[in-house]
C-alpha cells in the first residue's frame, strides 16, 4: 500500500508538518501491525521527526544554515540545500501498532524542503504489515 502526498513548500529551510496526512494513508491501508515508511524522493528534501514547537523550528533553521551557510562550494547554484538534505536524510521509517504510528507525545513528522525556492513536494507513503 503506497501513496504520494503532494506538499507545497516554501523556499528552505522550510519545515511542514505532515503527521496528520501520514496517519490517513495508515488508517485507510487497515493494516494493523507494521511499518510506515515516509520517503522523499529529491536531493534537496529531507524527512525528520521531532516537536512541532515554533520556537524550537527556528533554532532548526538557523543551526543549519549554521552548519552549511550558503556559498563557497564547487556545486554549482545550491550546495548547501544539498549538504543540509544530506545530513538530515530523505526518509523514516515509524512503527505502527495497532492500526497507528507508534510516535512519541512529542514527535511530528515534517517534510523539510531545503531548495533555495519554493517546491511542490512529493513524498511516498508506504506502509507494510499485515
Ligand atoms: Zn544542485
Amino acid at each position: 500500500m503506497q501513496e504520494i502526498l503532494k506538499v507545497p513548500t516554501k523556499a528552505g529551510p522550510d519545515l511542514v508538518d505532515i503527521t496528520g496526512e501520514v496517519e490517513g494513508v495508515v488508517e485507510k491501508s487497515g493494516i494493523k501491525e507494521g511499518i510506515c515508511l515516509v520517503f522523499v524522493p529529491g536531493a534537496t528534501g529531507a524527512v525528520v521527526i521531532n516537536e512541532n514547537e515554533p520556537g524550537l523550528m527556528e533554532d532548526f533553521k538557523k543551526t543549519l544554515e549554521k552548519l552549511a551557510p550558503e556559498g563557497g562550494y564547487k556545486h554549482p547554484h545550491n550546495a548547501h540545500s544539498h549538504i543540509r538534505a544530506m545530513l538530515l536524510g530523505p526518509g523514516e521509517t515509524i512503527p505502527l501498532e495497532e492500526g497507528r504510528l507508534v510516535l512519541g507525545t512529542w514527535q511530528s513528522i515534517f517534510l523539510v524542503n531545503l531548495d533555495t525556492g519554493p517546491r511542490d513536494r512529493d513524498v511516498l507513503v508506504r506502509v507494510l504489515g499485515e
